[in-house]
């Protein structure tokens, strides 16, 4: 094995700092990575040449030549941004996101744009309009979803880190199937500026990386308050968060694992199991464990479905072939303009999302839908709190069963909703969570857990998270492909 392969962001900056590499010699590596391996996982839809790669390169900064890749929902200025849509297959951005301006200014090298679930909608990156990403673990399996591309390039070792988006668990689901770290940041934490909107009030960018302690890394580049997003937190203010990480846990930790989570019938057995042992390694480790209930996050799924699907048809108006993306070539007038352009610009899924969110918005049924869901977020806010005043941090399963083969859930809106079932109420409360490694299934499958916090409560998920990867090994195991 190569030196550098899976190498974590924290053995490359100690390979730079010592000069055993220069961040030419980094950069060359992962990108023989992606030339070797990609045209068999297809995470990218696009990797961009050295020369412009190195023409963005501020040298110096925290994240000093260390390659990663970009979710093609985020924008990269003069680089296309597609949302993995025919609708914006040739558009280009015209600026930075936040968060990826912060990256380039600490010296993190971007090397290209990951595929997605169109417009960030689905739980196994099959609705791209482009290509199926494929499981670095098992070629015939989903990476999960939307993220699936950023992840599975960190699982496969093709980068060591990558950025994508979370609405209703977009990041946690493919790193839990994928055997890496996932993590979703407080709603407000990261600035949404240049992620394109899917559902607004959930929306957030979030983080994969190997270990517990590249993504604080990351996550310290990223956070903060930005003028440019009006649901920027503007008390929160940049800090070091790998500086705790001591590989301990806190004293007098109250862990609350999450019974109904736990007992939902629909959980695999062997995903429950490794949930159990992961909270059984944190006791050990000095944490007590009481059992804690949410019960509206049973309505989680459902909830999420409507919130997202109004805002996705809001958001998502303003594809309409006049001021962005793909323009029909067929159309008599106007109104032919825009329901051909619309028709063939979007796919399945993105059209069936803003039919639902149209139709929950409409005069008679926002009451009975849209209204009674927000009720409902609320209470699962409510929910959250009261645990909270339980204990400091929730322990439950990230995915509902191993990663599954193409096709198998195709048109079954029950499976899927239980993708989201683990995931998404986090989202609805606004609170950060992060999935994290905790073994293999007989299959070997890979299998995540989730630690779960209150709003701000990043620096603690970080201390939890890598205090168990510094007794367990999960994520120092590495799929052959
Ligand atoms: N699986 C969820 C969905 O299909 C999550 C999407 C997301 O977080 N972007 O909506």
């Amino acid at each position: 094995m190569h030196e550098l392969s899976f190498a974590t962001i924290k053995d490359i900056k100690h390979g730079i700092e010592t000069k055993k590499y220069s961040h030419n010699e980094i950069l060359k590596y992962f990108l023989q990575q992606f030339a070797v391996h990609d045209s068999k996982i297809k995470s990218a839809i696009e990797i961009f040449d050295e020369q412009s790669i190195l023409k963005n390169f501020n040298p110096g900064g925290i994240l000093h030549g260390i390659p990663g890749i970009i979710k093609d929902n985020i924008c990269q200025k003069d680089r296309f941004i597609s949302c993995a849509s025919k609708m914006l297959e040739n558009y280009k951005a015209t600026y930075d996101a936040t968060a990826v301006d912060r990256l380039k200014t600490e010296g993190a090298l971007l090397i290209g744009r990951a595929n997605l679930d169109e417009f960030a909608m689905g739980s196994s990156t099959e609705t791209s309009a482009f290509f199926k990403t494929r499981n670095p673990w098992n070629s015939q399996c989903v990476p999960g979803g939307s993220s699936g591309g950023s992840i599975a390039a960190v699982a496969a070792g093709m980068v060591p880190w990558s950025l994508g988006s979370e609405t209703g668990g977009s990041v946690r689901h493919p790193a839990a199937f994928c055997g890496v770290v996932g993590f979703k940041p407080t709603y407000g934490s990261v600035s949404r500026y240049g992620l394109i909107a899917y559902a607004s009030s959930l929306d957030q960018i979030g983080i994969s990386t190997h270990t517990v302690y590249d993504t604080a890394l990351v996550y310290s580049v990223i956070a903060g308050h930005d003028a440019k997003d009006a649901s920027s937190l503007v008390q929160l203010h940049k800090k070091d968060y790998t500086k705790n990480l001591t590989g301990k846990i806190p004293a007098g930790l109250k862990i609350g694992i999450v019974t109904n989570a736990i007992d939902n019938a629909d959980l695999d057995s062997q995903v429950r199991d490794l949930t159990m042992q992961a909270t059984k390694v944190l006791e050990a480790a000095g944490a007590k464990v009481i059992p804690v209930t949410i019960p509206a996050m049973d309505y989680g799924a459902a909830t999420y479905f409507i919130i997202s699907r109004a805002e996705a048809a809001s958001n998502l108006s303003r594809f309409d072939g006049v001021r962005y993306g793909y323009r029909a070539q067929d159309s008599k007038d106007l109104r032919d303009l825009y329901i051909h352009s619309r028709t063939q610009g979007f796919g399945k899924e993105v059209k069936v999302r803003m039919m639902i969110g149209n139709y929950v918005l409409s005069a008679g049924f926002a009451d009975k839908y849209y209204n009674n869901a927000q009720k409902v977020q609320g209470v699962i806010r409510q929910d959250y709190q009261a645990a909270f005043k339980e204990c400091d941090v929730l322990i439950m399963p990230s995915q509902a069963c191993p990663a599954f083969e193409f096709g198998k859930f195709d048109n079954n809106k029950l499976q899927m909703d239980l993708q989201d079932y683990f995931l998404c109420s986090a989202n609805l409360a606004g609170i950060p969570a992060i999935s994290v490694p905790c073994g293999f299934t007989k299959e070997n499958l890979p299998v995540g857990f989730q630690i779960i916090g209150p709003h701000l409560s990043e620096e603690l998920l970080f201390q939890v998270g890598d205090a168990y990867q510094q007794i367990t090994d999960w994520h120092m195991k590495y799929p052959t492909f």
